[in-house]
């Protein structure tokens, strides 16, 4: 969404005292505010109205099937990396009824149902969500029919980015080459420090907000340090996944034994796919009024792990869950590159944080590209 000819100014310095402006800027331009907001245990993207809103002081441990939040002494307001949220219930929300039939004589009319869009600025978006948001823009925005909801959505989003500076033990952006510093897609970007941010402008839109704030210019020992810091985050990442040859070994290895190994782990819940920013499955419900006088046609979000995914004309051709997590692995790293040009995975980690029996995505592509014994 952002223009090609756009051409960034150097990166600046903004106080953290300061921080408010930002939130003062973006409200004068018309935006509600979202921001990561402790919620239920996790982080929820929600309305925020001050800094105060932000959870400043707290840190997030995901491993393997648990997410744990933690107060610490520090002042940052983005220590959080994510919770189960990406940026996907923003523009493509889980249940939405697109048209209401009404029943006229013989015949129906049908009324489609605008959604109300207000401009929207996300604080808080790490690379990986805009990763993921690419993705979602190939098969909603770019393809034969755009999708008219996600677009009007889309368009009314300004992204400002966090640079992420520490990785959870889940993450494996750098080995997707998603993060962990955004690279596009974002309309201003920060990296945090204790006492102040760094802060590019990523579009017009960016540089508009950016111009109403109080900053200096940043200084080429300080950009260099930013650059280190969010190399070492990258270091620190222990996950990756094997992506030399992997779609073909998964191909290949469409009788291997570990599928039986982890279909006796995986419970079918859906999780990977709800929390997934890329997984783009949905239905259609129809919702009859008592007196079969109305009819409302609503989307909702499904996952090729629901036990009716794959039921068509009678058949249900992927009935075991071996079927199902053998679809969902072999579509996500491996048939959706032949379809859409990339991988279906940006290495967010969220589906082997929020899986309840912890099955992580990196082990298995890893064990499914050895050979079998
Ligand atoms: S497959 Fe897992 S790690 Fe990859 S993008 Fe989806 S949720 Fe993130
Ligand atoms: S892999 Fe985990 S999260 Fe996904 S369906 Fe199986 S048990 Fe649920």
């Amino acid at each position: 969404m952002n223009s090609d000819s756009f051409q960034a100014p150097s990166p600046r310095l903004f106080l953290r005292k300061n921080f408010l402006q930002l939130f003062h800027a973006l409200k004068q331009l018309g935006y509600q505010i979202l921001g990561p907001v402790l919620s239920q245990g996790a982080i929820q993207w929600k309305t925020i109205t001050a800094p105060e809103d932000l959870p400043i002081g707290w840190n997030d441990r995901q491993e393997p099937g648990s997410y744990r939040l933690e107060q610490d002494s520090h002042s940052r307001f983005f220590n959080i990396i994510h919770g189960p949220e990406s940026l996907k219930p923003l523009t493509f929300t889980s249940r939405e009824t697109l048209l209401v039939l009404d029943r006229q004589d013989h015949t129906f009319s049908a009324k489609e149902i605008q959604p109300e869009i207000k401009p929207t600025a996300v604080l808080g978006v790490r690379a990986c969500d805009l990763a993921g948001l690419a993705i979602q823009d190939r098969i909603f925005l770019n393809d034969t029919y755009p999708d008219p909801y996600y677009e009007q959505r889309r368009e009314h989003l300004l992204l400002v980015a966090v640079n992420c500076t520490k990785a959870h033990p889940a993450c494996f952006c750098a080995s997707m080459a998603t993060g962990p510093k955004a690279q596009y897609g974002f309309d201003l970007c920060l990296t945090e420090a204790d006492e102040d941010f760094l802060i590019e402008a990523g579009s017009r839109k960016g540089l508009q907000v950016l111009e109403q704030l109080t900053c200096s210019l940043a200084s080429e020992e300080r950009i260099i340090q930013d650059k280190e810091r969010i190399a070492a985050c990258a270091a620190s990442q222990t996950r990756r996944l094997p992506t030399a040859n992997l779609p073909d070994a998964l191909y290949e290895a469409h009788d291997h034994p570990r599928w039986d190994q982890v279909a006796a782990r995986c419970l079918s819940c859906s999780n990977c796919t709800m929390v997934c920013p890329t997984c783009f499955c949905h239905g259609v419900e129809e919702t009859p009024s008592l007196d079969f006088q109305q009819s409302e046609h609503t989307r909702v979000w499904d996952s090729c792990f629901a036990p009716d995914h794959g039921y068509i004309h009678g058949k249900n051709f992927r009935p075991t869950t071996k079927d199902r997590y053998r679809m969902w692995l072999t579509h996500k790293l491996a048939s959706w590159i032949d379809q859409f040009g990339t991988s279906g995975c940006v290495g967010c980690g969220r589906c082997i944080t929020w899986c309840p029996v912890g099955i992580d995505i990196t082990e298995e592509a890893q064990a499914l590209s050895q050979p079998s014994d």
